[in-house]
């Protein structure tokens, strides 16, 4: 799954060789440090800090993920109130709905970060077999 473009974003690897990590601490939940990044692949040495400001594209692909959260918690507590298992309307109580997801997001912060980054690297890198 690693060697494939989907598990090389999702597991956070070099794109060009699917080996390297993008960050130095391979878990997205070990919270110190989530955020160090290599500025190069420790495997084929492909540059990731490509030009300054490279990464700001990342936080539009992390705002199409939270977005995505905000809709699956709704369709999430829709469904779960239709079936029987809870008892909820927005109207009657938007507030459920806002901590959840406020919840959901500050526990997934790390991973969406990591997801973000990889996916936007992914898109201009292109995958070299070595
Ligand atoms: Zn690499």
């Amino acid at each position: 799954m690693k060697k494939t473009n989907l598990g090389s974003v999702l597991w956070n690897k070099c794109p060009k060789c699917r080996t390297g990590n993008l960050f130095v601490n391979e878990s997205s939940f070990r919270i110190k440090g989530f955020t160090d990044f290599n500025h190069s692949c420790p495997h084929c040495e492909e540059d990731f800090l490509r030009e300054p400001g490279f990464y700001f594209g990342a936080s539009y692909v992390s705002y199409g993920l939270t977005v995505a959260i905000w809709v699956a918690v709704y369709v999430a507590l829709i469904t779960f109130n239709a079936i029987g298992l809870i008892s909820y309307t927005f109207s009657e109580n938007p507030w459920t709905f806002l901590i959840i997801g406020v919840v959901i997001l500050l526990i997934l912060l790390p991973a969406i970060y990591r997801l973000s980054r990889s996916l936007w690297i992914s898109m201009f890198v292109k995958f070299k077999k070595s």
